[in-house]
């Protein structure tokens, strides 16, 4: 991949307060920022579509795309202009009042993924923290569960958020170390094993909460079946199906949603991420009325969530997603993808999964930890990022073209060799 410098400024975006050049901002990083993250030494200073630019002009092909935050890439025109038009009339009103976009997000939402009524929130995080409160307040008023009785059922290796409730049932020590007690309430089973569900799942369960993909993990793709297995279960048992496709969702796996890979409808969809549009956090609760009615006013509730800006963008992003470009091109150029780590398997990768444009690719480890190499890739004009030691996750933007992609394969190989 060619890493060209930009000498121009042709929108004259470069920030002309901006005096300090990469190495500089860094230092200036270290005494003041919380060091809960460990960022490639990169400085961004703009980006378009799948490219971003660093501070000094470098360009680099985005394979992160915000952990999927930004599905439709970089300043993606029609989201851009949905969000300047919503900026000049109408920010924010909170949830006392109505708002005249908050209707048609709902409903073009709740239309898009085949569910009933949507609970709008701000981060992933806060989807999943409201989808467990939905499906105990479920537990309680229809299920008849006994007070303060109810349990989910989470798979090991999950990642939902970083919440302390979230991290109660993570099976992450990194993530979990030092900040309980923790919240009770959760079971954990293998990902991928219905016979463990089987036997966790009660007459106390509210849901069995997953991620149809498990993305942080390393994009573990379940087997086929599983998911359908799944739904059959919880049908039987007469608890509720979570998805948590805040990652997996919205065009990525080359459908709106990872779960319809399998004939599998939840009961409560997890969205986020892409929502947004890369502009703001946008995140939902989706699902059911049966489910999402269990909520009265003042049991739940968020300044931002809903917001008209919010709105405004989430409405965008369905309009995008209504078209079914980003999905088909998810699906065709996924295969790109694919043929393009087949090949690189015994030359340094020893196996890959994928689905769609998503991949997590197992790097031998005697070439280097993931982290090395992705800091070769950004060194060859890739961003990636790795995940759980040497597994480098990649996940463009859905915009980005066959030539770009076949480059970015071509860049991974060169840091492999
Ligand atoms: C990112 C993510 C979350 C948390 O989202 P935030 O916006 O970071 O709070 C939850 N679940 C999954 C599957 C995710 O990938």
């Amino acid at each position: 991949m060619t890493a060209p410098v930009r000498t121009e400024d042709p929108q004259g975006a470069r920030d002309p307060r901006q005096t300090r050049g990469s190495q500089e901002l860094i230092r200036a990083e270290e005494p003041v920022l919380a060091h809960n993250y460990h960022p490639l030494p990169v400085v961004v200073a703009r980006a378009e579509g799948t490219w971003v630019e660093d501070v000094e002009g470098r360009r680099y092909l985005d394979m992160l795309a915000g952990y999927s935050a930004l599905n439709f890439g970089h300043r993606h025109p029609a989201l851009i202009e949905a969000a300047h038009k919503q900026l000049d009339r109408l920010t924010l009103t909170s949830r006392a009042f109505h708002n005249d976009r908050l209707a048609e997000f709902a409903e073009r939402l709740a239309a898009l993924t085949g569910m009933d009524m949507v609970l709008p929130m701000n981060t992933g995080a806060e989807a999943v923290e409201s989808g467990v409160k939905v499906a105990r307040k479920w537990a309680y008023d229809v299920k008849g569960v006994p007070a303060d009785r109810a349990t989910i059922v989470v798979a090991a290796d999950n990642f939902h958020g970083r919440t302390t409730t979230i991290v109660s049932f993570s099976t992450d020590e990194t993530a979990r170390a030092g900040f309980g007690p923790f919240t009770p309430g959760f079971r954990v089973v293998p990902y991928n094993d219905l016979a463990a569900m089987e036997e966790a799942v009660d007459e106390t369960t509210a849901a069995v909460l997953i991620e149809p993909i498990q993305g942080e993990a390393g994009v573990i793709i379940p087997d086929a079946g599983y998911l359908a297995g799944v739904r059959e279960l919880t049908h039987r048992k007469g608890c509720l199906f979570i998805a948590d496709e805040i990652q997996s969702g919205l065009g990525r796996t080359g459908r709106t949603l990872a779960v319809e890979h399998e004939p599998v409808v939840p009961d409560v969809l997890l969205l986020g991420k892409a929502l947004g549009g890369g502009i703001v956090p946008v995140s939902a609760v989706v699902g059911r009325r049966e489910v999402l009615g269990v909520l009265h006013p003042g049991e739940h509730g968020s300044t931002f969530g809903g917001n008209p800006l919010a709105a405004a963008v989430g409405t965008a992003v369905v309009e995008l997603l209504e078209t079914g470009e980003f999905q088909r091109r998810a699906a065709e150029l996924g295969e790109i993808l694919r043929d393009g780590l087949a090949g690189l398997v015994g030359k340094g990768v020893v196996g890959f999964r994928s689905r769609g444009l998503w991949a997590g690719v197992d790097i031998d480890p005697a070439l280097g930890t993931g982290r090395e190499i992705s800091e070769r890739l950004m060194r060859q004009g890739v961003l990636a990022k790795d995940t759980h030691g040497s597994t480098i996750r990649l996940a463009p933007p859905l915009t980005i073209t066959a030539e770009e992609l076949t480059g970015a394969v071509g860049a991974l190989e060169k840091a492999l060799g």
